[in-house]
């Protein structure tokens, strides 16, 4: 049976490689359809603003449920919607559904909430990037303030100028820039001192250093402690535990984003979770 290939077949090991190269394959052929067939649904995670004790925003994240695949988890698609040009047009639904959602909340009397899109490298590199984001925020008669750009460090690795500029662009009509993950990878403070960027995420790595059990929690501290004295809105990403809050309210943050606040839900829910949160500020305040 060896021979029956004969000399020059070829040998495809069943190595856990070749599985991810298969699988690689598998989900980039279904994403090249994923938009014409529906496949996409935004949710949404809240913001909760320490000072007014209140979600300010939600943070749009993007799920694929593909009738074959099932449910895909991001860390599974968006580097093959990268590397095929695929995340250019699934970027522009993203944030054109993130802005309709936007403004359905502001029809419905929820006001002046702000929304954070993740955009990737591939997007801002678009000559035309800066205008679509615009067009599609005018065409919501939207606030532009109520909208926020998330970059990753990882992005700003290349054609630095041109992004710069792009970015200033945005932010001169008004557009709110947050660099994510902070402090994962390469951290330049020079991005920070010379791109036009409001908010500061610190990367749940570092919040997840606030513990009791003797962490080093100190770098953490310095983040926001950067954040501030730059005069940047600090969201910490990822908390937890009440522990980890408390102790991003002692050291300053202004936002706090993760599990604790809430989980990314559905659209439907969200007003539900303003209401909560509302109610919970209220009976904290007549409580004093
Ligand atoms: P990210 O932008 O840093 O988003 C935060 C991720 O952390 C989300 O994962 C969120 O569900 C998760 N998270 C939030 N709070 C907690 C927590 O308390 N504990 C834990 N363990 N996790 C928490 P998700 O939704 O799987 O997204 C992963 C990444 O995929 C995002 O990281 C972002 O880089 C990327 N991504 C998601 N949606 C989009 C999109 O529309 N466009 C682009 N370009 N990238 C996206
Ligand atoms: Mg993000
Ligand atoms: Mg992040
Ligand atoms: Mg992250």
């Amino acid at each position: 049976k060896a021979k029956e290939g004969g000399r020059n077949r070829i040998v495809f090991f069943n190595t856990p490689m070749n599985e991810e190269i298969t699988e690689r394959m598998t989900i980039e052929k279904h994403l090249r359809n994923a938009l014409d067939n529906n496949e996409f649904e935004l949710h949404y995670q809240p913001q909760l603003d320490i000072k007014r004790n209140a979600i300010s925003g939600f943070e749009a994240l993007l799920r694929w449920k593909n009738p074959e695949l099932g449910s895909v988890p991001p860390m599974k698609f968006i580097g093959i919607a990268e590397a095929t040009h695929l995340i250019i047009p699934i970027g522009e639904w993203v944030l054109r559904e993130a802005c309709r959602f936007l403004c359905k909340l502001e029809k419905a009397g929820y006001n002046g909430f702000n929304i954070a899109v993740n955009i990737s490298m591939l997007q801002l590199l678009q000559d035309d990037f800066a205008h679509m984001v615009m067009d599609i925020i005018d065409s919501f008669g939207l606030n532009p303030k109520q909208i926020e750009l998330e970059i990753t460090e990882s992005i700003l690795m290349e054609s630095y100028e041109v992004i710069a500029g792009k970015l200033k662009l945005l932010r001169a009509r008004g557009i709110n820039i947050a660099l994510d993950d902070f402090g994962k990878g390469y951290s330049s403070l020079n991005y920070l001192k010379n791109l036009p960027i409001t908010t500061l995420k610190v990367d749940k790595s570092f919040i997840d250093t606030i513990s009791n059990t003797g962490n080093d929690k100190s770098l953490t501290d310095l983040i926001v402690k950067i954040g501030r004295s730059m005069d940047l809105c600090v969201v910490a990403e990822g908390v937890e535990t009440q522990e980890q809050m408390d102790y991003l309210i002692k050291h300053k943050c202004h936002k706090i984003q993760g599990y604790l606040v809430g989980k990314p839900m559905q659209e439907a829910d969200i007003t539900k979770k303003i209401e909560e949160q509302n109610k919970i500020a209220f009976q904290e305040v007549s409580n004093l």
